[in-house]
């Protein structure tokens, strides 16, 4: 069975940045298993993986506009450190999730200086050209209800 919109799909990958450094794998994990056509994953890696079939291997470098997109400078700032109610000590890597008009979005403190801490709404991985490591491990259609829910339902699942 080929990997195509509407397939449920098992990989096993490694993720490298640009250096060599490991960022993620699934090698003593288990699989990634995600929706193909749902946006679950990557854009660039979905487009990647199109047309594979199980126990194929391929490896992938992805640009940032297909990963987690461009650094947005715009998405820093800097401001008072009352802004984050209830939090005893901030400290440089703590994550807070905050809405926008984009949504919910997850915003990290890159650095405390004082009263002024700045604040970084980019992905982590944003700006970052990524290499893939993949194995196909198992290709299966959707079911219904997956379908409508737009993402897998596996033992871990939302509900
Ligand atoms: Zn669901």
């Amino acid at each position: 069975m080929q990997i195509a919109k509407d397939k449920v799909v098992s990989i096993h990958y490694t993720l490298k940045n640009d250096a060599g450094s490991m960022i993620d794998s699934s090698e003593s994990a288990e699989p990634l298993i995600y929706l193909h056509g749902a946006q679950n994953i990557i854009p660039g890696l979905e487009r990647a993986l199109e047309g594979k079939v199980a126990d194929d291997a391929l490896e992938v470098s992805i640009e940032a506009v297909d990963a987690y997109g461009e650094y947005n400078k715009e998405l820093t700032q800097v401001v008072p450190g009352n802004m984050f109610e209830g939090v005893d000590t901030l400290e440089t890597g703590m994550e807070f999730q905050a809405e926008t008009e984009q949504g919910v979005q997850v915003i990290r403190i890159v650095s405390v200086d004082g009263d002024d801490i700045t604040i970084d709404g980019n992905h982590p991985l944003a700006g970052e050209r990524l290499h893939f490591d993949v194995n196909v491990a198992e290709v299966r259609d959707a079911t219904e209800d997956e379908l409508s829910h737009g993402h897998v339902h596996g033992d871990d699942c939302c509900h």
